[in-house]
């Protein structure tokens, strides 16, 4: 297993899940507040609607044309805790190394248990590699994710996301069809775009955020573009810019904002792209003296934090740490002590000798974790309210069972696929990314 994962321990003493203090939050038992009370029941209640579900993403638009699940059969909806529990793990002991569960860190604890790897989206993606034996790769994240996998993975093994409707809000911001306005857009301003000036840089090179789409991976391959994580971030905008005048970075702005500055990049050379706009809102000029274009795509799990959050922490707690994710805006990473991808987080606080006070700016599930895992620091959410991210969410044991036993029964329901034009290219873009050295953290 590679150094960057978590292994899984026995289940601990004290349960952090989300789902069960939302239970607590809900029945009265617990003063905390949640974003909804829609949290409290089956994520199956949605799946027949359009939107997102309960959460931090449920005010986002969802695309038409989504992926929709279809019904949960009833035995599944209907299953205690404790009899989902004892099913997914005699599933999985019948499956042995047929096949791998991969949980994400945001996932909530009830699945994650059951995850033979935990981390983020990258590090699942290549942690299926390792178990070249498995025919089956259950990713238990969202929808770009088991794309990811299945670009990484051998053709024979087959990638299964538990629902279907478990998308992520920010990946669906930057559509195909817009991407590729944009793009014959920047060329009406810019020229032709694959063509090298004097110093060999051509006017603008395309980067994607490893949280968007196959097809946007496989437009930035085929456009001499490349992917990067929130951990490599930097390092890809370097490789960039050795190659490029400008980038054109998409789907999350803040991510692009947060590390060009840190960059040196000035506010000013970063126009923001609209894709509902003409020349994405901006003007020709601007395109034209612009060093990052950045998309108008956000995370809404890392929009939630805020400077007033910041604040309340250091005044209530003198000498606390605050480490946000780089996709919180700007103004919150320049507030924060740190900021730093999840795995950044995790190893910061697994780095603290002395018992410390940490304030996290990410998804409420993994700080819970961290916080149940680290019992000689004090670990908190900046974000008051248990609020987790919708998609995330959309994962619940029952799927996980139904998709196991489904496997069981030789069965292989919900299996993702990216088509090979597509895949090409894509994994190109990865390819490109994999020889850029990791950089840390953004600030
Ligand atoms: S936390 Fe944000 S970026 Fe991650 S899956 Fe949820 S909506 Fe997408």
């Amino acid at each position: 297993m590679a150094a960057t994962l978590i292994t899984l321990q026995p289940r601990p003493e004290i349960d952090p899940s989300v789902d069960h203090a939302i239970q607590a939050i809900v029945s009265g038992a617990s003063t905390d507040a949640t974003c909804t009370t829609d949290l409290a029941v089956g994520p199956w209640d949605f799946d027949t609607r359009p939107g997102y579900g309960p959460g931090s993403s449920m005010g986002d638009v969802i695309p038409t044309g989504s992926p929709r699940q279809g019904e949960l059969p009833a035995e599944y909806r209907e299953a205690s805790d404790d009899e989902l529990d004892e099913r997914i793990r005699a599933a999985k002991a019948t499956l042995g190394d047929r096949v791998v569960v991969l949980g994400h860190f945001y996932q909530r604890e009830e699945v994650v248990r059951h995850a033979d790897y935990v981390g983020d989206s990258f590090q699942l993606a290549n942690a299926a590699k390792e178990r070249p034996e498995a025919e089956a790769i259950v990713f238990c994240g969202v929808h770009f994710m088991a794309e990811t996998a299945d670009l990484l993975s051998r053709p024979d093994q087959a990638v299964i996301l538990p629902n279907l409707a478990a998308g992520c809000s920010m990946a669906d911001m930057a559509d195909i069809d817009q991407v590729e306005e944009c793009w014959e857009q920047l060329e009406d301003v810019l020229g032709d775009l694959e063509t090298p000036d004097a110093d060999g840089l051509v006017p603008v090179i395309p980067v994607t955020y490893m949280n968007s789409s196959a097809a946007i991976k496989g437009f930035v391959g085929r456009h001499g573009g490349i992917v990067c994580t929130s951990s490599n971030a930097r390092t890809v905008l370097e490789w960039a810019f050795a190659r490029g005048r400008r980038v054109l970075f998409f789907p999350d702005q803040h991510l692009g904002r947060n590390t060009a500055k840190a960059m040196g990049v000035p506010l000013e050379q970063m126009p923001m792209w609209n894709p509902r706009k003409p020349l994405g809102g901006s003007t020709a000029e601007v395109i034209e003296d612009s060093r990052v274009i950045l998309w108008h795509g956000f995370c809404s799990v890392h929009r939630r934090f805020t400077v007033d959050q910041i604040e309340k922490a250091r005044a209530e707690h003198p000498g606390v740490r605050v480490i946000v994710h780089p996709e919180c805006p700007m103004d919150v990473v320049d507030a924060a002590d740190e900021a730093g991808s999840t795995d950044i987080i995790r190893k910061a606080i697994a780095a603290a000798e002395e018992p410390t006070t940490f304030a996290i700016g990410t998804e409420i599930n993994l700080v819970q974790r961290l916080a149940a895992q680290y019992p000689q620091h004090e670990i908190f959410c900046l974000d008051p309210v248990v609020c987790p991210c919708s998609t995330m969410y959309r994962i619940h044991p029952g799927y996980l069972a139904w998709v196991l036993e489904s496997l069981v029964a030789g069965q292989v329901v919900n299996r993702i696929t990216v088509p090979a034009d597509v895949a090409e290219p894509a994994t190109v873009a990865l390819e490109r990314m994999l020889a850029a050295k990791p950089n840390g953290a953004v600030k």
